[in-house]
């Protein structure tokens, strides 16, 4: 799932609580919660293992946390800058963030933390085509950022 989306999830989530580090850990927890359902990251991840895969997953990280900066300027506008909030979208990278820098290592460095969110990462294995899955994931970060802002 796109970065822009599990920030969303975990800022939702944690909107709750003003407490930075419980945010930071209700986002890192939303994590692997949200990736549990099928959210069509497959056919992306194939395309960029065919050929130049570090480059390829960079420029959609590049990509992904540019929208994720705009979106988070957008709701810090409206909502003004929270600690917590902020604390929660990084907290929701973190697994993302262990499993590039195993993939920069070319080796396990995590252990468990990355074994759970690989046998998580949507459980139900249904494989969606790469342009719906990117779709919805559009649709969906629109929708949460839309009434996390607007609310
Ligand atoms: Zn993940």
């Amino acid at each position: 799932m796109y970065l822009i989306n599990h920030a969303a999830i975990g800022i939702a989530l944690a909107s709750q609580v003003s407490n930075p580090v419980a945010a930071f850990g209700i986002g890192w927890v939303s994590h692997y919660l949200a990736d549990f359902f099928p959210h069509g990251d497959e056919g992306v991840g194939e395309w960029a293992a065919r050929k130049n895969e570090i480059p390829r997953i960079l420029g959609i990280v590049a990509i992904d946390g540019m929208l994720f900066l705009g979106a988070f300027a957008w709701f810090s506008a409206h909502q003004g800058f929270s600690w917590s909030a902020a604390a929660a979208a990084i907290g929701s990278f973190v697994p993302d963030i262990m499993w590039g820098l195993e993939k920069l290592a070319g080796r396990k460095l995590f252990g468990i933390f990355e074994r759970l969110h690989s046998w998580n990462h949507n459980y139900f294995k249904i494989k969606l085509p790469v342009f719906a899955g990117v779709s919805l994931q559009i649709m969906f970060a629109a929708a949460l950022w839309g009434w996390l802002t607007l609310r």
